[in-house]
């Protein structure tokens, strides 16, 4: 599930190779997944492309002439660039872009669900799209005082992840973030000290910024398939904590899984896992 550090690296890494590269055509072949229907995608031919940036854990790519593609992944998309064209075949693209020399940036999703989506807007409509409208400031590289920001009643497992709040966290960076600065994931917003905002805060940055520098450095193109993710504790349940080898213990929800350290973050307290206590009724 692409986050912040992964849809940066692919967005450095496309952009590097797209910038100034001409659109033959566009197709999108999958269903439902173009959610604008002016201009057409049929508006991309013959533009440059102007560069390939990211907004939270979504692609925006620029054209020449003011057109920019949104593209949200959702939980099984990926966005990569190919030397062949897709075959006849091929039941995971959602969108084509053909580019010369026989090579083609796909948005590919994989599993049965189509639920990545792209919008083609004009450039200026941009910052009025829905998502980005209403999306929090971005978690890295320089997110204002957690104090004003991330407050409230919900845990902070749920108020990090909701991208109105801050943009760029989701499912395995926020178990990575609260376990690096030794913080309950069900403590509430309105719960932390100062001190512990600006811990919080301060591992946010450091946690994605170490992601993003091993990326930087294992990931060329083609992007694999699947990002090799430095995760320490996500879905690391059973394991031994690699700071102070406690059982990391996990708390499973309906479609994830939420992984902790008891020694370094709730004060040695198992949480009720519940699926377990909900078969125990
Ligand atoms: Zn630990």
């Amino acid at each position: 599930m692409p986050e912040l550090p992964e849809v940066e690296i692919t967005a450095r890494r496309l952009d590097a190779a797209l910038r100034g590269v001409g659109v033959e055509s566009a197709f999108a072949p999958g269903v439902n997944t173009l959610k604008s229907f002016d201009p057409p995608l049929s508006e991309l031919e013959g533009r440059a492309v102007a560069g390939v940036r990211r907004r939270g854990k979504l692609f925006l790519i620029d054209f020449a002439g003011d057109l920019t593609a949104i593209v949200h992944l959702m939980s099984a998309g990926r966005l990569q660039l190919f030397d062949k064209r897709a075959g006849p075949r091929d039941r995971t693209s959602r969108l084509l872009v053909r580019l010369p020399d026989d090579r083609e940036l796909r948005l590919r999703e994989f599993g049965t669900k189509q639920a990545a989506w792209v919008k083609l807007l004009r450039s200026e409509a941009v910052d009025d799209e829905e998502m980005i409208a209403t999306m929090g400031p971005e978690a890295w590289p320089d997110p204002p005082p957690f104090d004003e920001l991330v407050t409230g009643a919900r845990p902070l497992h749920s108020l990090l992840r909701d991208q109105r709040v801050i943009a760029g966290i989701g499912r395995s960076w926020v178990d990575e973030i609260l376990w690096h600065a030794k913080i309950s994931p069900f403590k509430r917003g309105d719960d932390l000290s100062l001190e512990e905002s600006q811990e919080l805060r301060e591992q946010t940055v450091a946690t994605l910024g170490a992601a993003l520098d091993h990326y930087e450095r294992v990931i060329s193109l083609p992007i694999p398939d699947k990002l090799p993710m430095p995760l320490e504790i996500h879905r690391r349940q059973g394991e031994q904590c690699p700071r102070c080898g406690a059982t990391i213990e996990a708390v499973h929800y309906e479609d994830y899984v939420m992984c902790y350290c008891p020694h370094d973050q709730t004060g040695g307290r198992v949480l009720k896992d519940r699926r377990l206590s909900r078969l125990l009724k």
